[in-house]
């Protein structure tokens, strides 16, 4: 076989046996795809501190006759994103920015688009100017934008509207959007734990945040309590389409 190279972010390392490690990547060339490092944890020269979360690597491989893990030959460093292993709340961001794109994507199914979001996303919580959290969300916005599952909060579903007069909006999971208090109230029945409330000043900075290029969500600022309720929608929107938990939301939560 032939071997292959592609530019690739580590989203997960294990180790395997005593002297190999198995690494998925989220790659230019296809997108989500897993190697076999052959003496990882003795080969000092050729992937020291490479195989680690977050770096972005220049990858060579090698496919596998019998396998969807491919050989790793060989990985040179372009970027470390050094203060995601200093400030632990940065690598929680990172570490959640890892696991949505684990969960959200099929292996061999590449998109350029979401590889420089990831880079971006990386970057930005390496850049160090934002709390790691707005990060988070901004990078959770995006993803669900591109793939096609972003929440609607164009207006209420039932009415359509939105407006401070149909207010307090609830975020519906179920329906993938909102519903206004006027709605709720003529009888629409909810159960209890099915929605959360979201105020319309964090829904027009989200639904900003949806409009935006990557490059231009630096101008936007949350409130805490917008930090909070964006959170908390994208959490509970994720899980509902997932139906699974994505972990390190809550450890962010906890440190933010
Ligand atoms: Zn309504």
């Amino acid at each position: 076989m032939e071997p292959l190279r592609t530019a690739a972010v580590v989203i997960e390392v294990r180790d395997y046996g005593e002297a190999d490690k198995i690494v998925t990547f989220y790659s230019l060339a296809r997108g989500r795809m897993s190697g076999i490092a052959k003496g990882a944890k003795r080969s000092l020269k050729r992937f020291v501190n490479k195989l680690e979360l977050f770096t972005l690597l220049e990858i060579h491989f090698t496919d596998s006759r019998t396998s969807s893990l491919v050989r790793l030959d060989q990985a040179e460093l372009l970027e470390h994103f050094p203060l995601l292993r200093s400030d632990y709340a940065r690598y929680t961001a990172g570490i959640l920015l890892c696991e949505l794109v684990l969960q959200w994507t099929k292996e061999n199914d590449p998109d350029p688009a979401l590889f420089d979001l990831l880079k971006w996303g990386l970057g930005n919580l390496q850049a160090g100017e934002r709390p790691p959290l707005w990060g988070a969300i901004l990078f959770e916005l995006k993803l669900l934008t591109l793939l096609g599952y972003q929440p609607d909060l164009s207006g209420c579903s039932l009415c359509g509207r939105l407006a401070a007069s149909q207010a307090p909006y609830r975020f519906r999971p179920a329906v993938h959007g909102l519903v206004c208090g006027a709605c709720a109230r003529q009888g629409y029945r909810e159960e209890p734990g099915t929605w959360l409330m979201i105020s319309l000043s964090t829904i027009s900075l989200l639904r900003k945040a949806q409009e935006l290029e990557p490059t231009k969500l630096s101008r936007l600022c949350f409130s805490p309590q917008a930090a909070r309720e964006g959170a908390a929608l994208l959490r509970a929107h994720g899980n509902h389409i997932l139906q699974r938990e994505i972990f390190a939301w809550e450890q962010l939560l906890k440190q933010s």
